[in-house]
Formats: structure tokens, C-alpha cells, sequence
């Protein structure tokens, strides 16, 4: 089945908008109403296919989680995923996180996943890098000031990068691990991505930063 151009997408996601958020915007400060329970709200900006957010939902049902996935063609196989998990703490939105201040108040969210986010390599095309400094304001803003973002990549590039990227913006770097899969932690719920690269031999990368205050 070819993902791109599905027609029937738009149908498949307004008949399943009670995990697909339809209007998002119209949610800014208001997240808590679409989920059944009051609690932490955790961000994933590029959810890709879905299996990183259904998984975590599973794993934190004291956690509510909203995935952000800008392609259409993509966000339905999340859709799909979600639903066969049959998790009530998870929801969509098929936005660009260019928008993301639109979308969330100040202080709304507890914390940002960045799983395998594009790597832009070409260095004219740093600023789509989800840790340019642009996208880290954006970060600030919505966070809580306790709030983290924890960022996976295969990419070793994207890694060095964000790493320079969040320290020269003042964050504190935590739990910096240069091969995760060695470390065996249970909890690490894999993104279809991580998958992949990893079976191909590639270590994946992960890192946990803070703003200070
Ligand atoms: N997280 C998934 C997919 C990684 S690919 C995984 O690890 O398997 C990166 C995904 O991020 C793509 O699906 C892409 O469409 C999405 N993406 C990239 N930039 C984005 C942005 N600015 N806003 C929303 N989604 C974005």
C-alpha cells in the first residue's frame, strides 16, 4: 500500500477526531478537556508512525500524550496504532510544530520527546533543525519551568549539533548516553526509527535537557 496521497485520510482521521484533535488551536490552554483525567501532559513533535506515543501511553497511563505529526500520509498509520492500543491517554495533532505557541499556553507542557527528528544536514537548512535555537524558544515557552526535553537520533551529526545547540542556549544536559541500546533500560519504549538503525548496527543516541531557571 503506497502511504502517500490517501484520499480517504481526511475521512479516517475526522471519524476517529476524538484521538486526532480537528482543531487544535482552539485547544491552546485547554488540553486537559480532551483527556479523561487531569494529569501531565508530554509532547512528541514528529510522532511518525506512532509507535513511540501508542507504546508510551501504555506504559504512563498517568501521563496524557498528544503526538504532533505534520504529514497526513503518516499521522493515520499513528492513528491506527493508537487505536489497536486502546489507550484513552493519547492524542494527535496533524500540525507543523512552526505553530507551536498557537497550539499550547505558556507553562502547559511537561515534557518534549524529539525521536529521530530530520537531520538537515546541509548547514543552509540549519534553522529547520528541531533544535535550532528558534524551536528551543518555543520549547521554553510552553514548558513548565521544571519541564524537560529528551531528544533519540541515530544521526551523529544531529547529535553533536543539538548538543552544542541546547548547552549554548543555556540548558543543562542530562543523562547524555552515546549508546543507549547497551543500556538495557526496560522503560526505553523504541520509535519505529530506532528500530530500523538499530538493527542495521547503528547506536542510537539519546540526551535529556532542562532550561534553567
Ligand atoms: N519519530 C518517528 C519518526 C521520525 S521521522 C520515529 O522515530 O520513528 C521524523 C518525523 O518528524 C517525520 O514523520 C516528519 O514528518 C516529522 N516532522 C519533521 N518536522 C516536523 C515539524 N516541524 N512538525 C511536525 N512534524 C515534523
Amino acid at each position: 500500500m503506497r502511504l502517500r496521497h490517501k484520499p480517504w485520510a481526511d475521512d479516517y482521521m475526522d471519524e476517529n477526531s476524538q484521538i486526532v484533535v480537528r482543531d487544535p488551536f482552539n485547544l491552546k490552554d485547554k488540553w486537559n478537556d480532551v483527556f479523561n483525567k487531569e494529569q501531565p501532559l508530554h509532547l512528541e513533535i514528529g510522532s511518525g508512525k506512532g509507535q513511540f506515543i501508542a507504546g508510551m501511553g501504555k506504559q504512563h497511563p498517568e501521563v496524557n500524550f498528544i503526538g504532533l505529526e505534520r504529514v497526513k500520509s503518516v499521522i493515520v498509520g499513528a492513528l491506527k496504532k493508537v487505536l489497536d492500543a486502546e489507550t484513552e491517554n493519547v492524542r494527535l495533532i496533524n500540525e507543523d510544530a512552526q505553530d507551536l505557541r498557537d497550539l499550547f499556553a505558556t507553562s502547559e507542557v511537561d515534557h518534549i520527546y524529539l525521536n529521530f527528528s530530520d537531520p538537515w544536514p546541509k548547514s543552509r537548512h540549519e534553522k529547520r533543525r528541531l533544535t535550532f535555537h528558534t524551536f528551543l524558544d518555543q520549547y521554553k515557552d510552553v514548558l513548565k519551568r521544571e519541564g524537560a526535553v529528551t531528544f533519540k537520533t541515530d544521526n551523529r551529526g544531529l547529535f553533536e549539533y543539538s548538543l552544542s545547540s541546547l548547552s549554548q542556549y543555556g540548558m543543562v544536559l542530562e543523562d547524555i548516553s552515546l549508546d543507549l541500546h547497551a543500556l538495557d533500560d526496560p522503560l526505553n519504549v523504541q520509535t519505529e526509527y530506532e528500530e530500523k538503525f538499530s538493527a542495521k548496527g547503528q547506536p542510537i543516541y539519546r540526551c535529556t535537557a532542562r532550561f534553567k531557571e
